[in-house]
């Protein structure tokens, strides 16, 4: 890439296949996205106005997976043109809720819904970012916290490394005081192998959480989906627990795996 000429740095955001949520998530900042596009240059923000795709930037944010012929061209470009490139969400980071089809027959599924299926363009599986291009660093989520990514720009305006909280869902939960809806209500909840950063958000409304941020760094998936089996989930539904957002995070799919060739008891 050409070096950036401008004094403040440029970020752009990109969008590939995903629902534009964690865009939203960055938009729904409000004011402190105001405050913040007084010190950077938003080269290409689709969703927000700036529309200079094939721009130079210092920080690209990059929402979706890699879906379509098209989307393969275009992050290669979109890796040359940006110094730094962050992938946000389950979509960028996994493959997304899309990445179940990975499982199934692609081509057949398309021939089943649309009349003229040789008119989708559609790769074979929905892939992550991280799988064609280098990913500098990665935020986990469907959707991506808003104060995540702001923390995560500020630490690069700052010069500084992001700060990646791989730790469990249940470290927040019990630093909040939140009563375990595991112990006390008996409900699987996937926060032992979740990844933190939303606060412990679904424990804190008394539901359980289903792993939207992916999975957290040593994730015991054996222990969970036996905790599972004891509270009453059948095998296959056990494997839909870890085959759900990020059915495609290594470590979900692993254990799904597992499950499905019955190492589990
Ligand atoms: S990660 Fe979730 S919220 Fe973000 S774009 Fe994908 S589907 Fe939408
Ligand atoms: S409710 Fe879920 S996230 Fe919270 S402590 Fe219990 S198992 Fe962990
Ligand atoms: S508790 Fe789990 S499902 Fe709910 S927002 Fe957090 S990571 Fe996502």
């Amino acid at each position: 890439m050409n070096a950036p000429t401008a004094c403040k740095p440029r970020v752009a955001v990109h969008k590939f296949s995903s629902c534009d949520g964690c865009q939203l998530a960055f938009l729904n900042l409000g004011e402190a996205l105001l405050t913040l596009a007084e010190r950077v240059d938003l080269v290409h923000f689709a969703e927000a106005g700036p529309l200079d795709p094939d721009t130079d930037a210092d920080v690209a944010f990059v929402e979706g997976s890699i879906s379509t012929p098209d989307d393969l061209e275009r992050i290669r470009r979109i890796r040359k043109h940006s110094r730094m490139l962050i992938a946000i969400g389950a979509c960028a980071t996994s493959g997304g809720i899309q990445g179940l089809r990975n499982q199934a027959n692609g081509a057949e599924w398309v021939a089943q819904i649309y009349s003229h299926p040789e008119a989708i363009a559609s790769l074979e599986r929905s892939t992550p970012i991280s799988s064609h291009v280098k990913v500098d660093f990665e935020l986990w989520g469907c959707p991506v916290s808003g104060p995540q990514m702001l923390a995560v720009v500020n630490a690069l305006l700052l010069g500084v490394a992001p700060r990646d909280n791989a730790d469990k869902v249940c470290t927040e939960c019990k630093r909040q005081g939140y009563p375990c809806v595991m112990v006390s209500r008996g409900i699987a909840c996937m926060g032992p192998v979740t990844r933190a950063g939303c606060n412990a958000l679904c424990p804190s409304l008394g539901r359980d959480c289903y792993g939207c941020y992916g999975p957290a760094e040593n994730a015991n998936t054996d222990a969970l989906a036996a905790q599972f089996g004891h509270l009453g989930l059948t095998p296959a539904a056990v494997v839909r627990r870890f085959q759900s957002i990020n059915s495609q995070a290594p470590v979900f799919l692993a254990a799904a795996d597992k499950l499905r060739a019955g190492s589990h008891d």
